[in-house]
């Protein structure tokens, strides 16, 4: 879906939006929009600073410089009225293990000033919504991190808020929960209309499910868009990534890579010889490596997914995943290079 080509009305918005920790700058100076309807992925390391902007959002932490609004309301002025419109799920939801998740939502409902028959109407729905409803009157400490991740959105979406910021949804959840919980969110989108916000490092998981990406870098935002745009973007240095496995991988299989027009490196990691070029080879390749009788064991486009997308942003912009990346400019970044360069 092209949202930056076909936007609804904007109604998370941030401008110069900046947090300091002492000498450290944990957001600096971020411009965000996200659109009603959208999935909007905040993407980053440990450390980059998603959780610090999600708190300014939620007017839980002031900003030292520039603004955050939700449906035009600043987020650290009107924190009251912000919060009456945003449901928020942190990464890890609180609920009374000795109560069932039917138990759970009733307390927060009673918070939240519903009663009787509009409060278990409500109840039953979500419950049906999240897909809760077998296990309703389970004991929430027997739910798996899924179910609880699940009775969280349904805990959220109890006040019925347009708008829903998710920390980290995925984090600890196995694939079959994953796959439940992401076909959950998207279509609170789809068909609720929700504009979500969602922080995470699991970027497969993120690649699915958002609309757009905003990749974070030790608290800036250095890339932004589509899948597709943001593989443009980076892809757009002129050099093409390929590699390749071929059997056998003998001396003279390395000659032959050589001698093919365009080649302008090699480098082996392991099995898988990793071709940089001017141009999209694969054709040149396989049509040469097949005269020559070597079989074509792996042939892949790099640069095309989002986990190869994000690493190369990460690198140009002086940081390593999955560490705290305030580090990183002090790292060698050839260590997150293939081993041996031929
Ligand atoms: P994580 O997923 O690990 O929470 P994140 O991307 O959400 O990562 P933040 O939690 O926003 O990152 O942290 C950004 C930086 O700000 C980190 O270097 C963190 O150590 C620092 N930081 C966050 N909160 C505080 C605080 N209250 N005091 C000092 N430093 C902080």
């Amino acid at each position: 879906m092209a949202f930056s080509e076909n936007k609804g009305s904007v109604v998370i918005q941030t401008a110069g939006l900046t947090k300091r920790y002492g000498e450290l700058t944990a957001v600096d100076h971020l411009n965000m929009e996200v659109c009603k309807g959208e999935i909007f992925g905040l993407l980053g390391p440990n450390g980059a600073g998603k959780t610090t902007t999600t708190l300014m959002l939620l007017g839980l932490t002031q900003p030292d410089e520039g603004v955050a609004t939700i449906n035009g309301l600043d987020c650290t002025r009107d924190p009251i009225e912000v919060k009456k419109t945003v449901g928020y799920l942190p990464d890890n939801v609180g609920f009374y293990g000795s109560m069932t998740g039917r138990e759970n939502l009733r307390f927060m409902g009673r918070i939240n000033g519903l009663e009787k028959e509009e409060l278990e109407n409500r109840i039953d729905g979500l419950l049906e919504r999240v897909g809760l409803t077998e296990a309703a009157d389970k004991k929430a400490s027997a739910y798996s991190r899924g179910m609880r991740q699940r009775l969280g959105i349904a805990d959220v979406l109890m006040k019925e808020p347009d708008i829903i910021i998710m920390d980290e949804p995925t984090l600890g959840i196995d694939p079959e929960g994953v796959r439940e919980l992401m076909w959950l969110i998207r279509d609170l989108a789809d068909s609720d209309g929700k504009t979500i916000l969602l922080s995470s490092h699991q970027l497969y998981q993120v690649q699915r499910v958002c609309d757009r990406m905003g990749i974070f870098v030790q608290g800036q935002m250095v890339a932004c868009g589509t899948l597709e745009e943001l593989g443009q973007q980076i892809n757009s240095s002129g050099v093409n990534t390929v590699e390749l496995a071929a059997y056998p991988d003998n001396i003279k299989l390395l000659d032959i890579l050589k001698e093919i027009n365009g080649v302008m490196e090699i480098e082996k990691n392991s099995d898988l010889y990793i071709i940089r070029s001017s141009y999209d080879l694969r054709r040149a390749l396989s049509k040469k490596l097949t005269e020559r009788g070597y079989t074509i064991m792996h042939l892949r486009q790099a640069g095309s997914d989002l986990d190869e997308i994000y690493r190369k942003y990460f690198e140009k912009n002086g940081g390593k995943d999955g560490e705290d990346d305030r580090e990183g400019k002090k790292r060698d970044k050839k260590l997150s290079r293939p081993q041996s360069a031929v």
